[in-house]
């Protein structure tokens, strides 16, 4: 039986770091396609169509959603992001490690289509730390920052649904981590079933 590539799903209120672990983690780790979701907002300053995003028009997005073209999605902010559903099923079935970085009632969905996706939370160790750092990046205004922590206080509530929690208070602890989910998983032995079998019908 050819191993199946494992789901990897990585959520976190806004501020807690996940891409940057995420960047870090896939250049450590090595073997994990990134899935790039499709997203109506706008670009930020140095994203890149493609690469961060792929950025789309509302109608553009519309016609993958009723294309049943995506694995899941969610409205959000007022924008609309959606996780294409082919890439990730042809890197799986190709036994290639997925990783997609989506917020909490994508991740929840995701969990209903692949029930044995691994789904790992992202987190400072305390609200206030959060808090602070939304404060920090000044990339959105007040009002804006006031709704992403209602949104991460809601985000929270999702919790019991993650299989792990990583604590980024300091990035290389949080990188080595998250890195040690993915190395443990791999090692399971139900992902390694066939070179499992064939070591034990040795005679
Ligand atoms: P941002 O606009 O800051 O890039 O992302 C906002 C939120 O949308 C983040 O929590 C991010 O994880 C989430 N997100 C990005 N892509 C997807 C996706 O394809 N599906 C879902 N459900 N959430 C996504």
């Amino acid at each position: 039986m050819k191993r199946k590539g494992i789901l990897f799903v990585l959520s976190g209120p806004s501020g807690a770091g996940k891409g940057t672990v995420l960047g870090r983690v896939i250049k450590e780790v090595g073997g994990l396609a990134l899935s790039v979701s499709v997203t109506t907002r706008a670009p930020r300053v140095g994203e890149i169509d493609g690469i961060h995003y792929h950025f789309k028009t509302e109608d553009e997005f519309m016609s993958m959603v009723n294309n049943d073209e995506f694995l899941e999605y969610v409205a959000k902010f007022k924008n609309k992001y959606g996780t294409p559903k082919a890439q990730v099923r042809e890197h799986l079935e190709n036994g290639t490690d997925v990783i997609l970085e989506i917020e909490t009632k994508g991740a929840a969905n995701i969990r209903r289509s692949f029930p044995e996706a691994v789904l790992v939370f992202i987190t400072p160790s305390s609200y206030e730390e959060l808090s602070r750092r939304l404060s920090q990046r000044g990339t959105e205004d007040e009002k804006v920052r006031a709704l992403r922590l209602k949104i991460a206080r809601t985000e929270y509530k999702s919790l019991r649904k993650y299989d792990y929690l990583a604590i980024n208070d300091d990035l290389d602890e949080c990188v080595k981590t998250v890195s040690a989910i993915i190395t443990s998983e791999r090692a399971k032995r139900k992902n390694n079933l066939e070179l499992a079998e064939k070591l034990i019908n040795i005679e």
